[in-house]
């Protein structure tokens, strides 16, 4: 398939505002990627070109139904003038994932990524320069067919846009505080939770406002069976350092397969730590907790990279962990991923893809 580009001349582009303070986002760059589908032509009509509302039927399966699903992944200005993404491969196979788990048509992997590349190298002067800001590129694929018929859209759209990011830590890592819900369930065995579609979103913004209204940042989710096994935070996989054993909730239908998760437990496994995929359940994270067994706990996600825990709510008793403090684990994973990602390090385990015109 062609890539045509529809590029707005130079005079036309924006003037890059000062990348610093961003709210997460909220900010765009002059260029986006999209590509069509239907039945007989299959994707086709794959252009760049100029960031801009779209038009969809109101009839529109998507927003009746929400066959959409998504990607997240960033471009890093690395500390030698080169743009690197991490992992992004792993991001176009999850994608496939999901879009067969929704009965969408699955994209061709090396095209889209080629795409992507040639979209932040377009749009490389949005890259923010400062180490930990980077450009978050948000590939996403939506059913528009109208028809309120609660079956597969026969037509989509696939696009990418490109949104620079500041520092998730600007001053400094700040440990979050987490509230664990036995109300709410973000996914169950059978159900979407193991991939990015839009409506596990939706679905858990209630939880999200009641652990707000309390002062807690993210939520702790427990399984849907049982409400005991614990399964991410927030949109974050979550890990547990007891004594000498790094811990994080098995993939178990209902669990986001992150990339930082497969890169913390490489990375970990790779430094010889006692590494385990398993079964958490919340009553062992308490008796961790007062037992002084639990070293630390963190979240792990492309956006935050690492986010420790400092404080963990659960039936009426707030909990702290490790003082309220970052620990060194989680200290050296966001170092080391970081570097990495920065091109500060070398990549032992090839992780890092160039972007280059
Ligand atoms: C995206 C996401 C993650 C983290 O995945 P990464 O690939 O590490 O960014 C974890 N949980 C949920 C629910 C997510 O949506």
């Amino acid at each position: 398939m062609d890539l045509e580009l529809k590029l707005l001349p130079a005079e036309k582009r924006r003037p890059v505002p000062e990348l610093k303070n961003l709210v997460f986002g909220r900010l765009f760059t002059d260029h986006m990627f999209v590509m069509e589908y239907d039945c007989e032509r299959r994707w086709h009509a794959a252009r760049i070109e100029p960031y801009a509302p779209i038009s969809l039927d109101p009839a529109a399966i998507v927003l009746h139904y929400a066959q959409t699903i998504f990607e997240g992944l960033k471009a890093y200005w690395g500390v030698d003038g080169r743009i690197r993404l991490f992992r992004p491969w792993e991001n176009m196979q999850r994608l496939n994932r999901g879009a067969e788990r929704m009965c969408m048509p699955r994209v061709d992997e090396e095209f889209v990524l080629s795409a992507i590349k040639k979209l932040v190298w377009i749009d490389r002067a949005w890259i923010p320069r400062e180490k930990g800001a980077a450009l978050y590129i948000r590939p996403f694929m939506f059913g528009t067919e109208p028809s309120l018929g609660v079956k597969p859209s026969h037509t989509y759209l696939f696009m990418v846009i490109l949104s620079p990011v500041s520092s998730y830590y600007q001053e400094g890592f700040n440990p979050v505080k987490i509230y664990v819900t036995d109300e709410f369930v973000r996914a169950a065995p059978g159900g979407t939770g193991e991939v990015k579609a839009g409506g596990n979103y939706a679905a858990s913004l209630k939880a999200a406002e009641v652990a707000k209204k309390k002062g807690y940042t993210q939520v702790l989710w427990l399984d849907a069976v049982e409400r005991r096994y614990v399964e991410e935070v927030g949109t974050m996989n979550i890990f547990f350092y007891f004594d000498d054993e790094l811990v994080t909730p098995a993939l178990s239908g209902s669990i986001l397969p992150g990339i930082t998760r497969d890169s913390v437990l490489q990375l970990a496994r790779h430094w010889g730590l006692r590494v385990s995929e398993r079964r958490i359940s919340i009553d062992e994270v308490i008796e961790g907790i007062e037992t002084g067994r639990l070293r630390e706990c963190f979240g792990t996600g492309t956006a935050a990279v690492i986010s420790p825990v400092g404080a963990l709510y659960y039936r009426g008793k707030e909990y702290l962990i490790n003082q309220g403090q970052t620990g060194p684990l989680a200290q050296k994973l966001f170092d080391e991923l970081t570097a990495i990602q920065y091109g500060e390090k070398e990549d032992p385990f090839g992780w890092v893809t160039l972007v280059e015109g």
